[in-house]
């Protein structure tokens, strides 16, 4: 749990209740209806005279009220903790929460992840590690047309099949065909985003205790899905053709292995096609399934990347994930999973269970934006702006980051991944960074040891406001570093 509370309330200064009664009145109501739980931290008085926007005084008051009662004490070292509370003698008691939500299989986001899934929200943050497009870069245009004839293509909004949508997945045939992926309809399940997908092999297809193999680092490590199903991650070094498979020395058997081969996040790389074809080999050789991770195929700048490793794969050892999250719209969540009948309907059948479907308006827009021909007109238009967008990041890095830091060049994608040369202390960088109106992705949350690296995204920011975050940005690296 992270050790904050979100508050996102302020007292009316135009009610004629006294404003630190409010605050007491907040406060308590929070604890009482069993939304801010037992020993949780609240913020400082500074803090909480920010947020609240009153004098300090005020919460002084407030806070030495709620103490009397026995509904705060204070933490040895300063810090105010909500204590096991007399309080509640004098209302209902609400049932210990506490003990509830931890008993559940899945784990908790890390600390900084929920810190970022949080701030990502706040507008006042220049975001330089953001895994998704700029809204400037969104085709208003486009989706205004698409959604303007979708009332009359629409037979009805009821729940559809467990595999999706038909004519979305004949339309998926026909693009996968395109990459050499051999994908008849019965092949393909529509999710809600290809997270599901991940989410619906973890809980189908793995036993407890199996092992996923991932590249080292990888954008699985900043999940909870395979862990959360009782599975271990087991990190494989990469070097620049992608993950190094031969350090892979544990047992095989149960096990599967996860490659995001094209625009790898968070390092950028691409997997040369000798290393796909080495990688598919071993793993055919040693009947290990893959999970072909292509979330970022088609943002490529100059050349084409490889064919995927779902096109060499004819006996359906692949399970191929897809999705429009990265190109076009994350908030449509589709996704799609392309593997054996078996294994799809498998998928199908359980989806039919969690949510009845992915949601339909998204599946009948994503179709029109395919069949339109406007999605591969858009993707012309948003590869020369990516690219744009990566060439700028590049000539800042070389102006500010030259002596500090080592970068890939990406080809594509969204991510550069910055080594730092002298060891930092990258959680200070990460505060000091939001002190200056920056948020981070450090690189720790996609590694499996301790590293010295941030995921910079160049998809996100405005152009301006990329430039002033990394200026600063080099700055406060200095100050952050080891001695
Ligand atoms: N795979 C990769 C490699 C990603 O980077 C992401 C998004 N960060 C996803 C899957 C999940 O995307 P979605 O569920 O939105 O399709």
């Amino acid at each position: 749990m992270a050790d904050y509370l979100n508050i996102e309330w302020k007292p009316d200064k135009n009610s004629k209740v006294p404003i630190y009664k409010q605050i007491t009145e907040y406060i308590s109501g929070k604890v009482s209806n069993g939304d801010w739980l037992i020993g949780s931290r609240l913020p400082s008085q500074r803090k909480l005279s920010e947020i609240f926007e009153v004098n300090r005084s005020t919460i002084v008051a407030a806070m030495e009220e709620l103490t009397s009662y026995g509904m705060l004490e204070s933490e040895y070292g300063g810090g105010t903790r909500i204590a096991s509370n007399t309080w509640s003698l004098f209302m209902s008691t609400p049932p210990d929460w506490n003990k509830y939500i931890h008993s559940g299989p899945f784990k908790s986001n890390m600390p900084t992840i929920q810190i970022i899934n949080k701030l990502e929200f706040d507008e006042k943050y220049i975001r330089l590690g953001t895994g998704e497009l700029c809204p400037d870069l969104f085709p208003h245009d486009l989706m205004n047309k698409v959604f303007k004839k979708l009332p009359s293509k629409i037979p009805s909004l009821n729940y559809l099949g467990p595999l999706g949508l038909p004519e979305l997945r004949r339309s998926l045939t026909q693009r996968l065909s395109l990459q050499g992926i051999d994908a008849p309809d019965s092949s393909i399940v529509v999710t809600s985003g290809s997270l599901q997908g991940l989410q619906l092999i973890s809980v189908c297809m793995l036993k407890p205790g199996s092992t996923v193999f991932t590249e080292a680092p990888t954008y699985l490590k900043s999940l909870q899905v395979f862990q959360s199903a009782g599975m271990h991650l087991n990190g494989i070094p990469m070097d620049k053709n992608g993950m190094m498979y031969w350090h892979i020395n544990k047992e095989i058997s149960q096990s599967l292995l996860y490659t995001i081969p094209t625009h790898h996040n968070p390092t950028g790389i691409i997997m040369s096609e000798e290393r796909r074809r080495d990688l598919f080999n071993f793993c055919s050789g040693n009947r290990l399934p893959m999970i072909e991770d292509d979330a970022y195929g088609d943002l490529w700048f100059d050349k084409l990347p490889p064919k995927p490793i779902k096109a060499m794969d004819k006996n359906g050892m692949i399970l191929y994930l897809g999705t429009i999250s990265k190109t076009l719209a994350p908030g449509l969540r589709i996704g799609w999973l392309v593997g054996p009948e078996s294994v799809v309907y498998r998928i199908g059948d359980v989806k039919m269970q969690v949510d009845y479907g992915a949601s339909s308006v998204s599946q009948w827009a994503l179709t029109e934006f395919f069949d339109s021909g406007y999605y591969d007109d858009y993707l012309i238009y948003l590869r020369k702006e990516l690219k744009s967008r990566r060439d700028l990041a590049l000539s800042l890095l070389n102006t500010h980051f030259k002596d500090l830091a080592d970068w890939n060049i990406p080809e594509g994608g969204f991510y550069i991944w910055l080594r730092f040369k002298n060891q930092l202390f990258i959680d200070k960088l990460f505060q000091m960074a939001l002190e200056n109106n920056i948020l981070l992705n450090p690189g720790n949350i996609y590694d499996f040891s301790d590293n010295n690296a941030l995921r910079l995204s160049y998809a996100y920011a405005q152009p301006e406001d990329f430039s002033k975050a990394i200026k600063i940005l080099s700055e406060i690296t200095l100050r952050c570093q080891k001695k």
